[in-house]
């Protein structure tokens, strides 16, 4: 009987490798006809500073799957990193980001927002990655500033010499960098301080448990403190109530992301959420 129960056992083990296979293939193969039939979307998360004013967005992808309807990123841009179809895919996201900035840039309204691109290790590590970024702002004829490029600590811990000789070639352009998810990697201080970071980004897993949670507030007041010192934005992500709003408002955070001012929005939407916080602010004013 137990022969018999081991060997069910083995062909169910079997069943659910082959599954997962074949999910995980389906999934390659649908991202590839993504990436064709231009399925995916961007999604603009504002970024304010103290006064509440929009100084630029986080650009979050999104795919409009025409089964399963609107998938996150948190479901497949692993794989694509996998598979190396992020290449394209990352590509592509800079490639609207670009064509997005160059019209905002003959509108007063919108001509310093900055936008902030997740960029993803093996996008990074390609020898083509630092030309074809210049090429893409040449091509587009916008001004570098507005573009900020997002690393995460996992990306650091790689050749930090190389790492650093391309952040430098498109710092010297006027490319921005940031680092995302702070506190979560294993980051050292001494490439904090090598690197040409402008931005740290403090993760929302420290952000959440304010102010009640006294480690999390030794940890974000610590972060802040570092980030000041070394001359560099601090912006927290994450941030949903008015009371972690305050908290970092009190500890010196310049600029914020979060549910609490909005969630990633469609194009139009920005647009229009631009427009009211303009407004808001003038009739403030
Ligand atoms: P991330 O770069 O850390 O982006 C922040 C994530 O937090 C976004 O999730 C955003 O929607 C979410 N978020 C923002 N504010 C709040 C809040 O107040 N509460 C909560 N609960 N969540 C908030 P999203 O859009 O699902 O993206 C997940 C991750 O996928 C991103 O994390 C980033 O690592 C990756 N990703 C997204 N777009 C791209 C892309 O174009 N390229 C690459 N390589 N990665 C991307
Ligand atoms: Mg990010
Ligand atoms: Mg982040
Ligand atoms: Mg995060």
């Amino acid at each position: 009987l137990q022969g018999v129960a081991a060997v069910a056992m083995m062909f169910m083990l079997l069943h659910i490798l082959q599954t997962d296979a074949a999910e995980r293939s389906e999934l390659d193969s649908d991202l590839r006809s993504a990436l064709r039939e231009e399925q995916f979307a961007l999604h603009y998360q504002p970024q304010l500073d103290s006064n509440g004013q929009v100084v630029g967005a986080e650009v979050l992808i999104r795919w409009q799957h025409p089964q399963r309807g609107l998938v996150s990123p948190a479901e497949f841009i692993g794989r694509a990193e996998k598979t190396g179809l992020i290449i394209p895919i990352g590509r592509w996201v800079l490639r609207q980001t670009c064509a997005q900035l160059r019209a905002w840039q003959d509108h007063p309204a919108c001509r310093d927002l900055r936008l902030a691109v997740n960029i993803s290790q093996n996008q990074l590590r390609q020898s083509s990655f630092v030309p074809e970024v210049l090429a893409m702002i040449e091509e587009y004829g916008i001004d570098a500033r507005c573009l900020e490029l997002e690393l995460t600590e996992t990306l650091i811990v790689q050749d930090v010499d190389d790492l650093t000789r391309k952040m430098a070639k498109l710092v010297e352009r006027g490319v921005s960098f940031s680092l995302d998810d702070f506190g979560t990697g294993f980051s050292s201080l001494s490439h904090l301080k090598r690197l040409p970071l402008s931005t740290l980004k403090i993760d929302r897993s420290f952000i959440c448990d304010l102010p009640a949670d006294s480690s999390s507030e030794t940890i974000v007041r610590t972060v802040i403190a570092l980030g000041q010192s070394m001359g560099m934005t601090v912006i927290a992500e994450g941030v949903e109530t008015e009371a972690q709003h305050r908290f970092l408002v009190d500890h010196g955070c310049t600029q914020f992301q979060g549910y609490l001012f909005s969630k990633p929005l469609p194009l139009p939407a920005f647009m229009t959420f631009i427009g009211n916080t303009v407004q808001a602010r003038g009739a403030v004013a």
